[in-house]
């Protein structure tokens, strides 16, 4: 039974009410934390199998949040046979918190590559491996109608960093279950990886965690969050405006159908962007790669072709063929006439008066 938020608080897991600490240790130090949750590396007594145990109170800021936890442990159940969803293996109460033993990542979030220096940095063959995992566990989760509306590095995580292993999806605490006769409109999300439509408290689709790949691949292959500003504000503007630098500068040794893959993510329009499956059969993660190293932005604009024409006609209306095999997946309308770089313009258009509502609810 979903309710109008679109969560699901029914379970199938037995939801243990003995001591955790009966049948796990905790060893080690803590694995991460995010904004509600402690998560501590565990070993079942009975098997000597290391876990993660995720702990989460059950009420935040005064509010009864044990309907928000079912709902994860739902979704975790829905996606228990897909390799790249974390496993959830029990679940444990006690008066104030629900425990979630999860399977561990040894490998930590993928943050940590995205923010490290060269030596530790993806090289774009990673990154074509993982985003293949990536849109393979979500292409799941909204063939089932679940979104998962907080896809970001920090809920990104890998089994293993040498050598690089696979990834795990985890934190379903935001997800949602969206279906044809209802609506889901709400403001949850990260900043830097929120997408246009939940700023404009439009409806939340599938695209919405399309739209949060966009930001993430760009963030694997430059080290650079493509809409983040000085504040909070500054950065809903960046997004609601959709401008994006592709420039050589930031995309400087990344090939041309990389940044083709992030620019049919990053539409501003949902009904644009590219699908987890049309994501998954995109040539740059089916082995063309290689083809260039010069990002779209240096090319010959569509709008210029080789052969003379009038100044009055700007508008060209056939590509010439090597730029169409260069866009082998069409780009959403407009994005040839986007200023690259965000510095680009200045901040004085008025945001919209919902943002201050917005600065409250996001975490
Ligand atoms: P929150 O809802 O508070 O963000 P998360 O589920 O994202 O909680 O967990 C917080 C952090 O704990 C993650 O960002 C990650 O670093 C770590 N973590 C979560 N699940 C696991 C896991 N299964 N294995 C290893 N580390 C984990
Ligand atoms: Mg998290």
């Amino acid at each position: 039974m979903m309710n109008k938020r679109g969560m699901v608080t029914t379970v199938q897991t037995r939801i243990r009410t003995e001591p955790f600490s009966n049948n796990y240790d905790l060893v080690g130090r803590e694995l991460g934390r995010g904004k509600f949750a402690v998560v501590k590396k565990c070993v079942e007594k009975a098997t000597g199998k290391e876990h993660a145990a995720k702990f989460q109170r059950k009420r935040r800021k005064g509010q009864d949040c044990r309907g928000d936890i079912l709902n994860e442990i739902s979704v975790l159940e829905l996606a228990k046979d897909n390799p790249y969803v974390a496993g959830l293996h029990e679940v444990y109460e006690t008066h104030s918190e629900i425990i979630l033993v999860l399977e561990c990542a040894a490998g930590g979030e993928i943050f940590n590559q995205c923010v490290a220096d060269n030596d530790d940095a993806f090289t774009e063959q990673d990154v074509i491996r993982l985003t293949h995992q990536i849109l393979t566990g979500v292409a799941f989760l909204h063939n089932n109608n679940v979104v998962h509306l907080d896809l970001k590095p920090q809920n990104l995580l890998l089994t293993s960093t040498q050598p690089l292993g696979d990834i795990r999806i985890v934190d379903f605490g935001l997800s949602r279950r969206i279906d044809a006769h209802m609506e889901v409109r709400e403001i949850l999300g990260t900043p830097e990886y929120v997408a246009p439509e939940i700023l404009n408290f439009e409806p939340i689709s599938t695209a919405t965690d399309m739209w949060s790949i966009g930001v993430l691949t760009y963030v694997m292959l430059t080290g650079e969050s493509p809409f983040l500003g000085e504040d909070k504000q500054e950065t809903f503007l960046n997004i609601t405006q959709g401008v994006v630098d592709y420039s050589q500068e930031v995309f400087e040794g990344v090939s041309a159908l990389a940044v083709n893959f992030i620019q049919t993510l990053l539409c501003l329009s949902p009904e644009d962007r590219a699908s987890a499956e049309e994501g998954l059969n995109h040539p740059w993660l089916n082995g063309h790669a290689s083809l260039t190293h010069t990002p779209l932005a240096t090319l010959p604009s569509l709008d210029e072709p080789e052969t003379s024409q009038s100044e009055s006609e700007p508008e060209s209306p056939s590509p010439s063929p090597e730029l169409v095999s260069m866009h082998p997946h069409p780009l959403c309308p407009g994005q040839g006439e986007l200023k690259s770089g965000c510095g680009a313009f200045s901040f004085s258009a008025p945001f919209p008066t919902r943002s201050d509502i917005q600065q409250e609810l996001i975490c």
